[in-house]
């Protein structure tokens, strides 16, 4: 990819998308540039959208990513709450849902997820909610002053990061109540380990949020348009003024898959961020890309996937190679309790505590054979960091340096 550049098209004002154009102009780019997003605002923060957003402890206008005087400094052209529909790859050419079409020299596709609706009757009564943008919590927001009995769906992070934000206003006292109905045996199942698992049902326990494990809603019952209950797999019936789903997101491949791009469960990229166009990159959640580190093709959504990966996106379309290879990482807060993942947990045999349990700070190290593979530190960011630096720099740890604590991990490095 190295013919001359003038034009690049950002697809998706998001995380991924505004990284694009700030690596883009870092890089040295000084050609046009076009943000399309069918959101309304500048690129925001979406993990606080369920934290302290919710909770109403930061205001919209903290959760953009960069300021306005940003996009006008870099001169981009912004095209907001503006959908782009249809993408002719041997054209170069992108349509979009005013109408205009921009033609490009490259194309960075930053399109994100789609929430999954509930799939059950009742789904479109008023009362009923999803948690992915700025709208959605406003329309939470609306409905929550009143709301007595609240079904959160979903024990992933999204639903247990918002059933923590409601007890700590007091959705859980009083005669109101926050149930939790999860389908899988243990809260966030497909992200950590039982451990991690077990730890946060207690601690959601103790906040006296109810957590219904094993069943799933099949039913949202109403009454003049407005939900009032919603009926699990087990025939229980739970009252319910307000539901919020949090059953995850399909990643938006719709442009892509349309114009004959490879697509899979995401769209098909190399580690270099490219797709099956060398003039298109991808970039974010909307992504299945492989990591060579892990040996394995990923599809993720976390922040730093989507600020990694379009960085090389970035340098692909301006012609370099860097290859994206890092141990992923994410977090999640819920009450005074801050959980940093690093790597995959997933076919560990053996599990080491560094920490106190009892205190809530501890670090779970998992290894695979004598080779570490993945660490979940709940209170202990100190030793997430030094766990990212351990493995994306493959430095070799024993499980007795891990769970010896008068062994400092900064030595090791
Ligand atoms: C409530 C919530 C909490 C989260 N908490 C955390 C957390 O604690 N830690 C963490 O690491 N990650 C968290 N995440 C995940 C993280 O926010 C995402 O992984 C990240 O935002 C992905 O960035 P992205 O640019 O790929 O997609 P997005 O930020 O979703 O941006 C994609 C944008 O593209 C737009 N778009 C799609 N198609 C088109 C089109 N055809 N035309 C125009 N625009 C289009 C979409 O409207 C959207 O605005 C959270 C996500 C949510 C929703």
């Amino acid at each position: 990819m190295t013919d001359e550049i003038n034009s690049v098209v950002v697809v998706g004002a998001g995380q991924a998308g505004c990284q694009v154009i700030d690596s883009l102009r870092q890089s040295g780019y000084e050609g046009e540039i076009h943000l399309v997003g069918e959101e309304p605002w500048l690129p925001y923060q979406r993990p606080p959208l369920s934290k302290k957003f919710l909770s109403g402890e930061i205001p919209a206008a903290r959760l953009s990513l960069r300021p306005e005087a940003f996009y006008e400094k870099h001169k981009v052209q912004r095209h907001l709450g503006v959908r782009a529909t249809a993408l002719d790859a041997a054209q170069q050419e992108l349509s979009l849902s005013n109408g205009k079409v921009l033609n490009y020299d490259r194309l960075a596709l930053c399109t994100g997820g789609r929430v999954l609706k509930l799939p059950v009757p009742g789904a479109e009564l008023e009362g009923v909610h999803y948690l992915r943008n700025i709208a959605d919590v406003d329309a939470i927001k609306k409905d929550l002053d009143l709301a007595r009995n609240i079904v959160i769906v979903g024990a992933g992070f999204i639903g247990l990061e918002t059933a923590a934000v409601l007890a700590g206003m007091g959705k859980c006292e009083d005669g109101c109540t926050v149930t939790v109905v999860e389908m899988q045996e243990r809260v966030m199942s497909r992200a950590v380990s039982p451990q991690i698992s077990d730890f946060f049902e207690k601690l959601h326990t103790q906040h006296k949020v109810k957590i219904v494990m094993r069943r799933g809603v099949t039913e949202l019952v109403g009454s003049n348009g407005r939900i009032t209950a919603a009926e699990l797999s087990s025939g229980e019936r739970i009252p319910a003024d307000l539901c919020i789903a949090g059953i995850g997101i399909s990643p938006d491949i719709s442009l892509a898959a349309q114009s004959g791009l490879e697509c899979k469960n995401g769209i098909v990229v190399d580690e270099y961020a490219i797709t099956s166009d060398p003039k298109i990159v991808a970039a974010g959640d909307c992504t299945i890309h492989p990591n060579p580190l892990l040996d394995q093709r990923l599809r993720l959504e976390s922040v730093h996937n989507a600020i990694e990966q379009a960085k090389t996106a970035a340098a692909s379309m301006l012609g370099e190679r860097k290859a994206y290879a890092q141990y992923p990482w994410f977090w999640s807060d819920q009450y005074h309790v801050k959980l940093q993942m690093v790597g995959i947990s997933q076919g560990s045999d053996t599990i080491v505590t560094r920490g106190d349990v009892e205190q809530r700070q501890f670090s779970l190290f998992y290894f695979k054979g004598d080779k570490l593979i993945a660490v979940d530190s709940i209170n202990r960011p100190a030793d997430h960091m030094q766990a990212r630096r351990i493995l994306n720099n493959q430095i070799k740890i024993t499980p007795v340096q891990a769970g010896d604590l008068s062994i400092e991990l900064k030595e090791i490095i």
